[in-house]
């Protein structure tokens, strides 16, 4: 699936000469995506000039296709029990000093319960690659007690996964429990390096972790995520590789990654690795790299996680980000103990909590988006594709952002993100083409009448 050899040709030709980078840049803005050669010139840009030029394509390129949404979700870790070595995560086996944990169902609705709580609709559910007694079926329960969980008219309304890989039979089990994406990274592609730093457990053999998300897409699953741990090898030859296993995957099953996730390495206990990351990822490269994805792969969702800092979250969210998580964190039973215990699997870059960070995405123009509706719609896979390629997805997604942002504002913002919100209230319709504004404005008014969960 992936082919290192012509990685490595398309990074080796590649040069930031002037009238190609234009012209690629110009492709690039009909939102058509671009091809591995493109991509790689794109990665040698460093002139300051064609940055700026390479910035403000992808800027437009995601104001186009995403509009102002950014899609907020919460981590919930359930299980921090472990059976493999990644060298760089908290939760591998041989890290003794971790307090080890998994939580019962019912610390798991005390957990969901919390979320709700702060204004949550959409969690990812988290655990290392070990299950207690129950195996597998202890995350089906999991995941049937998150969405049974009810706090007053509040529940949690779609569950993405991000579980060790699974076979054919699991996976279709999990696509039975509905789930919204399962998401997997392959952390690096780059398979000398892969095995250098998965030294034991299942997750040492490279092809089993890639194949995963073919054997979701068997088991019924048609929303996939996938993502790289940065840090680990060449950003420039994961670039290419996220292409080619997107390629393989519209190949095979004629829809390509529902998302791509970017996190970088971070510090995690008794983890040198993490603490030194081999090929370190400097922020400016990190912007290069979204803004590069934003323009081979314009319809995929890409998801930034609170690893990264709020400076830097909020200069990447206009270049390509379209989901984000908020008010995190990655120890089991973190959000309902506010005890502070070493069970974390990494340090997080942004501890605000999620009202402090709608408050400040709101300010600068963005609409935070609780949304849930394509899913639950039956609008995935190649139904929600060809709907997007079109340009018809936002005529849904941008009413549907601004009604399910109302209903948090009315439910559970505080008196300061409100007032924030009011003032750009305007702003944030006039961002939306008549028809989708009109629309809008009914749903919101639906909402602040007393409706809820309120959708098209
Ligand atoms: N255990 C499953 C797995 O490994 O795929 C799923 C959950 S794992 C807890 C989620 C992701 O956390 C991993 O895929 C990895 O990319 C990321 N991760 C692990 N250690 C990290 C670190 N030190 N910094 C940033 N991300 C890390
Ligand atoms: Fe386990 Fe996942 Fe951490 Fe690896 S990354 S040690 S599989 S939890």
């Amino acid at each position: 699936m992936i082919d290192e050899a012509r990685i490595w040709q398309s990074l080796a030709k590649a040069s930031p000469e002037a009238t190609r980078i234009h012209e690629i840049l110009e492709k690039a803005s009909l939102a058509q995506g671009l091809d591995a050669d493109e991509m790689a010139s794109l990665c040698c840009i460093s002139d300051p000039e064609q940055l700026a030029a390479l910035f403000d394509t992808a800027r437009r390129v995601k104001e186009t296709i995403y509009g102002r949404r950014l899609v907020i979700f919460a981590p919930l870790y359930i299980s921090n029990l472990c059976a493999n070595e990644c060298l760089y995560c908290a939760f591998r086996a041989k890290n003794k000093s971790l307090k080890r944990r998994s939580l019962s169902q019912e610390e798991i609705r005390r957990e969901v319960d919390r979320l709700l709580e702060q204004g949550h609709k959409r969690v990812l559910l988290v655990a290392g690659e070990a299950y207690p007694r129950q195996g597998f079926d202890y995350v089906i329960e999991s995941i049937e007690s998150i969405y049974d969980t009810r706090r007053g008219q509040d529940q949690i309304r779609r569950i993405n996964v991000n579980v060790a890989p699974l076979s054919v039979p699991e996976f279709r089990r999990l696509h039975e429990a509905k789930i919204g994406t399962y998401q997997l990274f392959q952390e690096t592609y780059h398979r000398e390096t892969y095995h250098a730093v998965h030294t034991a457990g299942r997750k040492a053999d490279y092809d089993w972790r890639i194949g995963a998300m073919d054997r979701a897409m068997q088991g019924g699953i048609d929303d996939v995520g996938i993502g790289v741990l940065f840090g680990l090898a060449d950003w420039r030859f994961e670039l290419l590789a996220l292409k080619q296993h997107a390629d393989h995957l519209d190949s095979e099953f004629g829809v390509g990654p529902h998302t791509i996730s970017v996190p970088r390495l971070e510090p995690a206990s008794n983890s040198l690795l993490a603490e030194h990351p081999p090929k370190p990822v400097s922020d400016l490269d990190f912007r290069k790299l979204v803004a590069i994805l934003r323009l081979a792969l314009p319809y995929v969702g890409i998801i930034l996680s609170t690893r990264e800092n709020p400076n830097l979250r909020r200069e990447t969210f206009a270049l390509g980000v379209s989901q984000i998580s908020a008010g995190s964190r990655t120890n089991p039973g973190g959000y309902a103990e506010d005890e502070v215990f070493d069970a974390s699997q990494f340090s997080l870059g942004d501890h605000r909590p999620l009202d402090e960070v709608i408050r400040d995405i709101t300010s600068m123009g963005f609409v935070p988006s609780f949304c849930t509706a394509c899913y639950r719609l039956g609008r995935t896979g190649r139904d929600f594709m060809d709907m997007a390629k079109p340009g018809l997805i936002r005529a849904h997604c941008d009413p549907n952002a601004l009604s399910s942002f109302a209903e948090y504002l009315e439910d559970f913002a505080s008196p300061e993100t409100r007032a924030v919100a009011e003032q750009m209230w305007p702003e944030l319709l006039s961002s939306l083409e008549p028809s989708a504004r009109l629309r809008a404005e009914r749903q919101v008014e639906q909402i602040r009448k007393g409706e809820r969960d309120v959708y098209c």
